[in-house]
């Protein structure tokens, strides 16, 4: 899915700037293994500014994701509000942006496709483990039950990490 903003006015110098407001619907994706879905349209507010080599983009975007807990495994969603800044170069001009991660390049059509840059804002900012709380009880090892919502009676052997490892070690002798 391309999104595409004409910066035909931009390029040619009859506008030196322009704000855009707008909503897109964006279609759920995988993160490995993990389906994530938009449960609000991705929402991007950011001016366009022409400079030398290219166009500047700078702004915010906000959506709401469905992810999994990494702890208890529900679906959980999480809100993201995130500072976006990017820059869309003039083809041939990409080496011109220094400390650029990406450089993203203005079409022979003089438009910009933007949907790249909100995907890649959106996957740097979910959570390599996402949670559903901070204190999200996960799941009890034993009977794997939520913790969250009933409580179990198992003992639990609490045995430290790094003795953990040598018992293996142990074991396997
Ligand atoms: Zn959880
Ligand atoms: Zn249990």
């Amino acid at each position: 899915m391309k999104i595409l903003i004409d910066v035909r006015k931009l390029l040619h110098y009859e506008e030196v700037y322009l704000e855009e407001d707008h909503k897109y619907t964006f279609e759920p994706f995988h993160l490995g293994a993990e389906e994530v879905k938009f449960i609000s349209p991705v929402h991007l507010h950011a001016g366009l500014t022409r400079i030398k080599s290219g166009i500047l983009l700078d702004g915010h975007i906000d959506t709401v994701v469905e992810v999994t807990c990494s702890r208890c495994l529900e679906r959980t969603e999480l809100p993201l509000d995130v500072d976006i800044h990017e820059v869309f170069s003039i083809p041939g001009m990409e080496e011109t942006f220094d400390g650029f991660d990406t450089v993203f390049t203005i079409g022979a059509d003089e438009k910009i496709d933007i949907e790249p840059a909100l995907n890649e804002n959106i996957i740097v900012n979910i959570p390599v483990k996402p949670l559903c709380s901070e204190n999200c009880l996960g799941i009890c090892p034993v009977c794997g039950k939520n913790r969250n919502l009933e409580k179990c009676n198992c003992e639990e052997e609490k045995v430290d990490p790094r003795l953990e490892v040598l018992k293996k070690l142990k074991d396997s002798l």
